[in-house]
């Protein structure tokens, strides 16, 4: 049995802490008084503020439609100084002798505008770039004109790979290869004295510690990437015979995104700390002492291990990671190095967000049919009605149980054609009903039955979200990821309406299957009652990092629209929309799966004019249905 909550009077504060808004939201989100969400661009609620109202009232001016990414630049510059100044100050404070030259990994958010924002607001910090594959390379080549940031190169790496990295060489950027793959180093000799230049050289251990959650499978012995201790030292012995041993100049490790206890951060650094020492001592030249990536987003905001949180600060991260290479330096009497970390997450995650609308209910526990009582009625339906007037507080675990049993005999029953299709539907209206009255009952009551525990999962309403959870947080669908999900308006009013979030795609998986609860992950949420003059929106938050990106078309929903939305204290409203990037039309989806959407159109144009010719549509009706076929292919692939 469980305790049920006391309810407590409903205000814009008790909306902040329903949804967990100050914890997830790092200082950056709110709820005004007029109840709706809001962005403080600076971290502080007496600083400029954003109405994400009045941003979606401009959107809809602009005759935008939704859903759509909402991009705050605001936030994205502010978390790369954020990380830059935590590192540095903490730096300072340790009296340790190396920089901080962080990489920001692309492929965490590709997007131009992102990567651009993050190399401008980093550049004062020689904040660099880090790229995975040849595709993030021609990009990264191009973007990072800041000479005195490093670029990092992972992942599996070709000729042509190799041959772009020492074109960034030619071009004095200094452009760290990583070798990943033993096989790696030979081509990359070869190819840097065929192109005579100098390479930048780094090394990727596998270390023994691996990170917990969903990403562990980046580090320990079995890891895809990485070399053992016998191939580092077997490299250090092969460049020492190439004389290029000067060219080495980096110790690499990542032991998987989302690190969310700070115990294995820690043990991360003190293995990597010694090989870098030990390398050290062999005569190594090495300069940087990578981290890799990890640096956690607590996305529930329980600052917990949970799989969705993390339970450790930013500065305390940098902490560990500063005063337990400082402690193996000295103790090992090696330099201390500069440390880079290719943080992508906790950069980007929280800057975008999805805005949608509710398009419609889907109520399952359906109470309207007419249930009177018939003469003659089946006693399946007469049972089921004498336990709706037999419901009282005392009994209602018994009064669930029999319902159930009568709603399973009625089905045997409709099965074998002993019941009918009305008797079957004023058996399930009854059985709604009762669990309505139940879950009235259950609520002033101070104890719940265990067996009654997920009544409100059973009467969730289902809200039908303009979206498609496929492309815009793939990782809630695919891994489980809990994103945090708020009501943009009326968050003044309590919400009282127990639903699940469904999308538009044809697809039972098309749904979010978890949401922050107070202690632990829960699989409804509350939102508010629709009203038929007044459009709903949701925003699924903290969207920015991976989610941006890796969606997919299922059902041929395309990108969202983007909206980027920059703060200006200096306009009544706090904020302007700098650019809006369309998405993706329905002719575009359509030719990425081989479509011609050309020819689509003039196949219905045939069949169109054979009815004309047949008399079945006039000349006047097909040229219209023909401009309205063509009008949906040049539009966007959600409900209007
Ligand atoms: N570096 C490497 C090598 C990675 O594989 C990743 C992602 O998994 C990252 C950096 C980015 O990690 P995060 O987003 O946790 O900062």
């Amino acid at each position: 049995m469980e305790r049920a909550k006391r309810k407590k009077k409903w205000s814009v504060k008790e909306a902040d802490q329903h949804y967990s808004i100050s914890r997830w939201g790092g200082g950056y989100f709110g709820v005004n008084n007029k109840g709706h969400l809001c962005v403080y661009p600076n971290r502080k609620s007496t600083g400029p503020t954003i109405d994400m109202m009045e941003v979606i009232e401009e959107i809809k001016q602009q005759n935008i439609s939704f859903p759509s990414v909402i991009r705050f630049h605001d936030i994205l510059r502010s978390q790369v100084k954020l990380i830059n100044k935590t590192f540095r100050d903490v730096i300072e404070e340790a009296s340790f002798r190396g920089q901080y030259m962080g990489v920001y990994p692309i492929k965490v958010n590709q997007m131009r505008e992102v990567v651009e924002e993050i190399v401008d607001a980093g550049n004062a910090y020689n904040f660099g770039l880090e790229a995975g594959s040849k595709a993030e390379l021609l990009s990264v080549l191009a973007l990072n004109e800041n000479h005195q940031s490093l670029t990092v190169l992972n992942g599996y790496k070709d000729e042509e790979y190799l041959r772009l990295a020492m074109l960034g060489r030619k071009l004095n950027r200094k452009m760290i290869v990583v070798i990943e793959q033993f096989s790696e180093l030979k081509t990359l000799i070869k190819i840097s004295k065929e192109m005579k230049v100098e390479p930048l050289i780094g090394v990727r251990a596998k270390l023994s510690v691996k990170g917990a959650g969903k990403w562990a499978d980046s580090g320990g012995e079995h890891a895809k990437f990485g070399l053992t201790i016998s191939e580092i030292l077997k490299i250090v012995q092969i460049l020492k015979e190439e004389g290029l041993l000067a060219s080495l100049v980096l110790f690499h490790f990542h032991i998987g995104s989302q690190v969310t206890d700070i115990r294995t951060i820690k043990e991360a650094i003190t293995e990597g700390g010694r090989i870098y020492a030990k390398l050290c001592q062999l005569g190594v030249p090495l300069e940087f002492f990578d981290v890799g990536g990890g640096l956690g987003v607590d996305y529930d905001g329980s600052r917990s291990t949970a799989e969705s949180s993390m339970n450790y600060t930013m500065k305390e991260y940098a902490q560990d990671i500063v005063y337990n290479l400082k402690q193996i330096c000295d103790v090992e009497e090696v330099e201390h190095p500069n440390i880079v970390s290719e943080s992508g997450r906790a950069i980007t995650a929280i800057h975008s967000c999805v805005v949608t609308n509710v398009y419609d209910r889907v109520e399952i526990s359906y109470t309207d049919y007419p249930t009177t009582k018939k003469a003659g009625e089946h006693l399946l339906v007469s049972n089921m009605r004498e336990l709706t007037k037999d419901l009282n507080i005392n009994n209602v675990l018994q009064i669930a149980q029999d319902a159930q049993n009568v709603k399973a005999e009625a089905l045997n029953a409709f099965r074998l054609g002993v019941i009918g299709l009305e008797e079957r539907a004023k058996i399930e209206t009854l059985y709604w009903e009762i669990f309505k009255d139940i879950q009235m009952y259950l609520k002033k009551s101070d104890t719940i039955p265990d067996d009654l525990k997920n009544i409100d999962d059973l009467l969730a309403t289902q809200y039908l979200c303009n979206f498609s959870i496929f492309q815009s947080a793939p990782d809630a669908w695919a891994i489980g990821q809990l994103l945090p999900i708020v009501p943009i308006n009326r968050l003044n009013e309590e919400p009282t309406e127990i639903c699940s979030l469904v999308d538009i795609t044809c697809d039972s998986d098309g749904k979010v299957k978890q949401y922050i609860g107070e202690n632990s992950p829960v699989s409804t949420i509350r939102m508010h009652k629709l009203k038929e003059s007044e459009d709903y929106y949701i925003g699924i938050f903290m969207t920015g990092a991976y989610q941006d990106v890796m969606g997919d078309n299922h059902n041929l929903f395309g990108r969202l629209n983007e909206v980027h939305v920059f703060c200006d204290d200096d306009d009544p409203t706090d904020f302007y929309i700098e650019e809006v990037i369309p998405g993706t039309s329905a002719e575009t989806v359509l030719a990425s799966m081989q479509y011609s959407p050309q020819a689509l159109a003039s196949t219905i144009k045939k069949e169109i004019d054979k009815q004309i010719k047949r008399g079945k549509i006039s000349p006047r009706e097909g040229v219209r249905l023909c401009d309205f076929y063509e009008s949906c292919l040049r539009g966007y692939t959600y409900l209007k």
